[in-house]
């Protein structure tokens, strides 16, 4: 994808003057949990990006919707992931590399669900909020997709891409360029944003904050919220969290509604243009430039136990210190 230098800074005058707005529209109550801060880091990071946040609007057709189940694995996700096979839906579930790694269930998850035909995808490792990911150093930055890559990639079938969502969806143009910078990241198409479940107003539905005090409504009453959204917007990529029990019943309640209405639903890769998107191939700025707390790569590192650590790169961030310790320049 080509860019500009104007690109960037066009975008950044205008997020400065939405900043203070967005911010200041979260409630308190809600930016106490760090799941209920995305509503907030959403939407005053957007305009800052290089790479804009894929949205589906642009590219899916009428009645197409993309469901997609956020922060699992839990040991409960796999028989809903069946639930939704059974449907004959195949949807995408955007995991943390802590929520893999945590008990034996959740580890064997992704295979489980990969199996079961849906798409595996990148949410962060340890689910950055505060700071929001677009605020943490290059090298946390990398160390945050490449980590939770290490863990699924097996689990992406061959020809699917690596699809990558934020923590709190947060995103700048100083993310872009470091995950495009670095052979471990930037293989990852992202950041993949949402359509449709990221908002109380209008009567909308966000899962995690429907599920909160503040609202604490049933599966029904937030399904109803989402179901509203989607007919207003008639399509796009829904956003969901299937760490929630309460979500998953939302999604059995809604499914045979849509599909009673005529919606069908797609894997995010089954969107028309995904692969084109995002930071995937994408020549950006070297991200050992911002490189504070981390070293850097050289072309003399070599031996590394990973394939797309790409030794004759120089000026990248090395995320595996250890593993090229006499290559690596501590800063
Ligand atoms: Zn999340």
């Amino acid at each position: 994808m080509a860019r500009s230098p104007w690109s960037v800074v066009v975008p950044l005058f205008a997020s400065m003057l939405a900043l203070a707005a967005c911010s200041a529209e979260v409630p308190a109550e809600e930016q106490a949990d760090p799941e209920l801060a995305i509503e907030g880091e959403q939407n005053s990071e957007e305009a800052l990006t290089q790479v804009q946040n894929i949205r589906g609007a642009d590219k899916m057709d009428p009645r197409e919707i993309a469901l997609t189940y956020d922060d699992g694995p839990r040991a409960h996700s796999v028989a809903f992931a069946q639930w939704l096979k059974d449907q004959g839906i195949r949807a995408t579930f955007f995991m943390t590399g802590s929520a893999v790694v945590s008990n034996a269930e959740t580890r064997a998850a992704p295979a489980k669900i990969a199996a079961m035909g849906h798409l595996i995808a990148n949410h962060t490792y340890t689910h950055p909020i505060t700071p929001p990911f677009a605020k943490l150093s290059a090298l946390k930055m990398v160390e945050e997709i490449y980590k939770t890559d290490q863990l699924i990639a097996e689990h992406i079938e061959q020809g699917a891409p690596s699809l990558m969502r934020t923590s709190g969806g947060s995103w700048s143009s100083t993310v872009s360029a470091t995950l495009n910078g670095n052979p471990q990241t930037r293989h990852y198409i992202g950041n993949i944003y949402w359509d449709i479940g990221g908002d109380m107003a209008n009567g909308y539905g966000a899962d995690w904050a429907c599920w909160g005090s503040r609202y604490n409504l049933t599966p029904e009453q937030c399904g109803d919220r989402y179901l509203k959204e989607i007919r207003a917007k008639g399509k796009g990529i829904v956003l969901m969290h299937d760490i929630h029990v309460k979500s998953q019943a939302m999604t059995k309640y809604m499914v045979p509604k849509l599909v009673a209405e005529g919606y069908k639903f797609v894997r995010m890769d089954e969107i028309r243009g995904i692969r084109a998107e995002g930071t995937a191939g994408a020549a950006g700025v070297v991200a050992g430039a911002t490189c504070a707390d981390g070293c850097l790569w050289s072309a003399s590192c070599v031996g590394s136990p990973h394939p797309r650590n790409a030794p004759g790169s120089a000026n990248l961030v090395c995320v595996q210190r250890g593993n090229c310790s006499a290559a690596c320049t501590p800063r």
